[in-house]
């Protein structure tokens, strides 16, 4: 089974890098001047999880990323001109029909401590800005961040979004949660708050269906994140707000230079979407 499957991933990504390949050499410069121009109107979300002090769950490899890597991306995007900001200012620019070019989101999910503790000092230290999606249920227990310090992020002028009650796959439960996952979560939230209005939600692990969407719209968010690679541009934005794209970052040993690579992925699979070619589809298709 495993070496079918391997097989059929390997005769697609054959049959992927023929095709692009050859398109590449054929029209190599127009491919890549529409590249630099996609690029220029597109604008990828980051997604992080824990940052500096280790966090006492499990956690699959290179998911805590060490503060001084996490500086490095910082440096990195700052020396290349890119300016970091919250996923919700993201969404106006985009709405508004601004220029995203050198734009870049950035947004951690679970709400672990060390966001706070670590990360916002070195987001403060360069003039980044970020987007933290909080699970209701977590707020204030060991390792997650309390309400004065989801307070004292607002007050950093940093952005939270909600991650659900629960932590809930809201494609996988019955449709009859969604209103509890998605509509009390916000309203639970935004009291804790103190009237903070939220105005987005991470999917826990990216997974969504029509439900949530409709449910989405119908609690009044303003865009959710999926966990489908690409950048985002004007266009995804107006036709499916609730369906953004992100990259995970996650720490695979190679220090910036696996950032630099999730980076460029992000453009990479964004521009192959605007030719039919959705690395997604494959990429679920294998995950099943
Ligand atoms: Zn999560």
């Amino acid at each position: 089974m495993l070496k079918k499957i391997a097989r059929f991933f390997f005769s697609i990504i054959l049959a992927f890098v023929i095709v692009f390949g050859g398109f590449w050499v054929f029209f190599g410069d127009t491919v890549k001047e529409e590249y630099a121009v996609y690029k220029k109107s597109s604008a990828p979300i980051l997604l992080y999880h824990a940052v500096g002090e280790p966090v006492e769950i499990e956690w699959p490899p290179g998911m805590i990323l060490s503060a001084s890597l996490f500086e490095e991306h910082l440096q990195y995007l700052t020396q290349e001109g890119y300016q970091i900001i919250t996923v919700a200012e993201l969404a106006d620019r985009l709405k508004l029909g601004y220029s995203v070019e050198k734009f870049v989101a950035m947004s951690f999910d679970d709400g672990y401590r060390n966001n706070h503790s670590e990360a916002l000092p070195l987001l403060k230290k360069y003039n980044a800005k970020a987007s933290f999606y909080i699970v209701d249920r977590d707020i204030g227990k060991t390792i997650y961040m309390n309400q004065s310090q989801l307070l004292d992020l607002i007050a950093s002028d940093m952005e939270i979004g909600s991650h659900t009650i629960n932590h809930a796959p809201l494609a996988l439960i019955d449709p009859k949660y969604l209103p509890w996952e998605i509509g009390s979560a916000k309203k639970f939230l935004e009291k804790k708050l103190n009237g903070y209005i939220l105005q987005g939600k991470a999917y826990p692990n990216g997974g969504y269906d029509k439900n949530v969407i409709n449910a989405m719209q119908e609690y009044g968010f303003v865009y959710g994140l999926t966990g489908k690679v690409g950048a985002n541009t004007h266009q995804n934005f107006a036709q499916a707000p609730y369906e953004m794209y992100r990259i995970s970052i996650v720490d695979d040993g190679s220090r910036l230079e696996g950032f630099k690579r999730r980076l460029e992925r992000a453009y990479i699979w964004g521009y192959l979407q605007t030719k039919g070619i959705d690395l997604n589809i494959l990429r679920e298709m294998l995950m099943k």
